[in-house]
């Protein structure tokens, strides 16, 4: 049994004003018990966020450097995230990887480092569309989570997240069956590499153009344990979407 798990990630967008509605909307929307709901904020708002957000839903810095300290001019270290009382990270988001050119061996030093400071990791992974169109999907997103797994020591502390990038701000959300085949084959892949009781047990969401619209579809597969949600996130759907089980 996996707890359903819904991040709305932010993004670079908001100000103290537009993101002061959206805590106000959460704190007092009725959220589904049996979801984690977490956002992903903005680093100069974690700690606003983190104090005017009620505590049943969690927070989550957008990125993060590989060390505590240091000179690092711009980053910040999951010691910080954790000063704010901030409990999560995400990793390796595909505008990471594809505007700011993270490799998977940063994003894996990330992810330990991460791990070593018991902060929670969103860590993501997807194919580009020329991958997929080149048929080297499996082989794109194994490589990528191999480079996480070596990196976790313990899995509670992780979400995946498979955010296929031609469906990422496009409006061309994968299939309900797409998104499923592929949380399966990654399931698979976990049990195989990693152990069969994290592949049992890990979440694995999806992420890329979910609206309120398509959630409940997708949500209904066996293997889509939560989304991961961007342009939607600022939207009042959201409260829709981590409700898609209801
Ligand atoms: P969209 O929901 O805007 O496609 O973004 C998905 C995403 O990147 C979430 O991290």
């Amino acid at each position: 049994y996996r707890i359903f798990f819904v991040g709305l990630n932010w993004k670079m967008n908001g100000d103290k004003k537009s993101l002061g509605d959206l805590i106000t909307t959460l704190n007092k929307a009725n959220l589904h018990e049996e979801t984690d709901v977490v956002c992903g904020v903005p680093a100069v708002y974690l700690d606003f966020v983190r104090s005017n957000l009620r505590a049943r839903i969690g927070v989550a810095a957008q990125n993060c450097y590989k060390v505590a300290k240091g000179a690092f001019t711009g980053e910040i270290s999951p010691a910080m995230i954790k000063d704010c009382d901030v409990e999560w990270v995400i990793l390796g988001h595909s505008e990471r990887r594809h505007v700011f050119g993270e490799s998977d061996e940063l994003i894996g030093q990330k992810v330990a480092h991460a791990q070593e400071s018991d902060l929670g990791g969103i860590a993501c992974i997807g194919e580009k569309l020329e991958e997929r169109e080149a048929g080297t999907t499996e082989e794109v997103v194994y490589a990528q989570t191999q480079a996480i797994a070596d990196n976790v020591k313990d899995w509670r502390n992780v979400v995946l997240a498979y955010e296929p990038v031609w469906a990422i701000g496009t409006g061309k959300t994968a299939s309900p069956e797409q998104a499923q085949e592929m949380h399966e084959k990654l399931r698979e892949w976990i049990r195989a590499n990693v152990s069969e009781a994290v592949g049992d047990h890990i979440r694995i969401i999806y992420g890329g153009s979910v609206t309120g619209a398509n959630c409940k579809e997708l949500a209904s597969e066996h293997d889509v344990d939560g989304f991961l949600v961007g342009g939607a996130s600022l939207k009042p759907e959201f409260v829709d979407i981590i409700n898609a089980l209801v």
